[in-house]
């Protein structure tokens, strides 16, 4: 597919009607994208495991005038167990019926260490909060997302997710395996409504990429509300039919 994505433009009232769960929706790009989606008429569920900073974009929300009441879903990625999943799940079966979108934003970092010296222990908790809690997350959200008419999965890649670079470790195979997770996923429903994709967003001016990068200038990024285009792109409509694909924001 070309990239005009990159540039797309939503209508106002894109997501108007869609019932979207966003992770990580507590700061960074899952914060921003949070509120585009709901200044899109979005029905916006924060996910993240810090409730205060969530309460926050849960009153940005409302501060918008127009936008529907999220909700708040809290769940640390490190920790939950399948029981917490399961809860997560039916309450929002009870309260919502369905789910449109799924955005799999949250994720870690973990330490720059090369392979030698990595330690065990973190590289199985960043594998854990940025891949296996995806598809923890997703099996017990898809029979929602079945419910609706045209759901869309999105999972959040890197560029070292696409090509492994030296000290990324944990954080590199990690991503590696959210671009598989999503392919995988995809295959699995070609024939039905449901499509999944994964968006690398590219250098984005965050805490994530603070940790990874401190000294660099900070002003010469964008902004995470300057990276929104495709993921609004693939939540909306205008996409239906795209499947499988690994798109860049940047
Ligand atoms: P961020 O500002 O650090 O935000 C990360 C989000 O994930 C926060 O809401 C954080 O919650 C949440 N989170 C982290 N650990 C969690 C856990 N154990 N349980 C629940 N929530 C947890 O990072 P970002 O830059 O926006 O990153 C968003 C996504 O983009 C990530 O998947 C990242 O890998 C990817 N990405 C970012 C860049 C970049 O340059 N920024 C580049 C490529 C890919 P708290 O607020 O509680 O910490």
């Amino acid at each position: 597919m070309n990239d005009d994505y990159k540039n797309y433009s939503p209508a106002p009232d894109l997501l108007r009607g869609r019932i979207i769960l966003v992770t990580g929706a507590s700061d960074g790009i899952g914060r921003a994208l949070a509120l585009a989606a709901a200044g899109l008429g979005g029905q916006v569920i924060l996910h993240g495991r810090n409730v205060g900073k969530l309460e926050k974009v849960y009153d940005e929300i409302e501060d918008l005038g127009t936008a529907p009441r999220p909700s708040i879903a809290v769940l640390d990625l490190a920790s939950a167990h399948n029981t917490a999943y399961e809860s997560l799940a039916a309450s929002l079966a009870e309260e919502f019926g369905r789910l449109d979108g799924l955005v799999h934003n949250a994720g870690m970092i973990g330490e720059r260490f090369s392979i030698e010296q990595y330690d065990a222990v973190q590289w199985q908790k960043v594998l854990h909060v940025n891949l296996t809690a995806p598809f923890a997350m997703t099996q017990v959200l898809l029979p929602m997302l079945k419910q609706a008419d045209d759901p869309s999965i999105i999972f959040t890649s890197s560029g070292v997710g696409r090509v492994g670079r030296a000290f990324w470790g944990a954080y590199s195979v990690s991503k590696f395996g959210t671009e598989a997770l999503s392919q995988i996923l995809a295959d699995e429903h070609r024939q039905g409504p449901l499509r999944v994709n994964c968006i690398n967003p590219g250098a984005t001016r965050t805490s994530m990429r603070l940790e990874a990068y401190p000294a660099e200038d900070r002003s010469k990024l964008k902004g995470p509300d300057e990276v929104l285009a495709p993921y609004l792109f693939l939540l909306g409509p205008d996409s239906r039919g795209i499947t499988g694909q690994s798109l860049d924001a940047q």
